[in-house]
């Protein structure tokens, strides 16, 4: 066992303190990396403050994990010292199932070992990125390209592989109307790739003081969705529309603007279940979706693709020597008063 310094909540809705945490020993497939910078995940704030239950604490939360690596056991092939490498929210896998197989980890039958608040198979709890120094599987590590922003990369970990991975299923690309509904952490990354990707892409906000943000990203246009008039003026335009909110939404009116075979993708995790009209879907064969983060191939692909493309996070970045900082960001996070993604400097942790 290595000790190494965290941020750490000791119970429910408990201020953040800076603690020691023990790591365990580099087994020959571990890589042990020196974290640089921890972006804050939305559902960092959900778990520390128990809105989805089960929780365990003392808790150490982030799953949007950058470093360098300091130590790699015996039968590590992929990295070596100095590697600048990635760490997301899984951490481990049954590698057996069905969905381990087609490299879609994150849908693991036996379910995926999260990065933090949650057990490993071997029983212990996983401690996640708001801390100095991570022990992973090689396998649930990503590999960063040189020259790459490292702060701005680390959202992509989760927030960017959330929006990457169905742009992809649903086949973003070059003439391909695409509609981003929401445009805070998850939605300003979409609207990124998609764009990169070469579709049209449209941003659905609730208001339109993020259009100009919007234009900037390279979206061709912004509508506000408190105005009735942009339902009908879009009706049957998009190939799909990505639901990055945690809001409730007007699904029917949503469904109306979807064309032919078109579909409603939700990655956002609304805390109410969501109703429709079935005539909704019928009349245009339209179907309604969900997707959560990647596989460990698709992460990759996604961080090359981000590397490639010159797409990183737009972000702030915190400082951790008074850790009040960090719970009056959580703060923001949850107003949505944050353009557009938080990241924690681990050097002051
Ligand atoms: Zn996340
Ligand atoms: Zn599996």
């Amino acid at each position: 066992m290595t000790t190494t310094p965290a941020l750490v909540i000791n119970q429910a809705n408990a201020p953040m303190v800076k603690s020691q945490i023990e790591r365990r020993p580099v087994g020959k497939k571990d890589v042990r990396l020196s974290i640089a910078y921890s972006g804050i995940c939305h559902s960092d704030v959900h778990q520390a403050r128990s809105e989805w239950g089960s929780d365990i604490f003392p808790m150490v939360p982030g799953h949007e994990i950058i470093g360098h690596v300091v130590e790699v056991g015996s039968e590590v092939t992929k990295f070596k010292l100095g590697d600048t490498v990635g760490v997301g929210v899984f951490v481990d896998s049954c590698r057996e199932c069905d969905a381990c197989k087609a490299n879609l980890e994150s849908y693991c039958e036996r379910g995926p070992v999260g990065s933090y608040n949650g057990y490993g198979y071997d029983g212990e709890v996983q401690y996640g990125g708001y801390s100095k120094e991570i022990v992973t599987d090689e396998h649930f590590v990503l590999k960063i390209s040189e020259g790459v922003n490292l702060a701005e990369c680390a959202p992509l970990l989760c927030a960017g592989i959330t929006v990457y991975s169905p742009l992809r299923h649903w086949q973003a690309g070059p003439g391909k109307k695409v509609a981003i509904l929401g445009m805070g952490g998850l939605g300003h990354l979409a609207v990124k790739f998609a764009v990169a990707m070469g579709a049209e892409v449209t941003v659905l906000g609730h208001s339109l003081s993020k259009k100009a943000d919007a234009l900037a990203f390279g979206a061709t246009d912004y509508r506000s969705t408190s105005d009735e008039q942009t339902f009908k003026d879009l009706a049957t335009k998009f190939d799909f529309i990505l639901n990055t909110t945690s809001a409730n939404i007007p699904v029917d009116s949503l469904l109306g603007m979807i064309k032919l075979d078109g579909a409603l993708v939700f990655v956002g995790l609304p805390a109410e279940s969501q109703s429709f009209n079935v005539f909704g879907l019928t009349g245009q064969r339209r179907s309604i979706s969900g997707s959560q983060v990647g596989g460990q191939v698709e992460v990759q692909e996604m961080l090359d693709f981000a590397a490639a493309n010159n797409i990183g996070a737009s972000i702030e970045m915190l400082d951790a020597t008074d850790p009040a900082t960090i719970d009056a960001a959580w703060n923001r996070v949850v107003d949505a008063d944050v353009r557009y993604r938080f990241v924690i400097d681990a050097s002051t942790i």
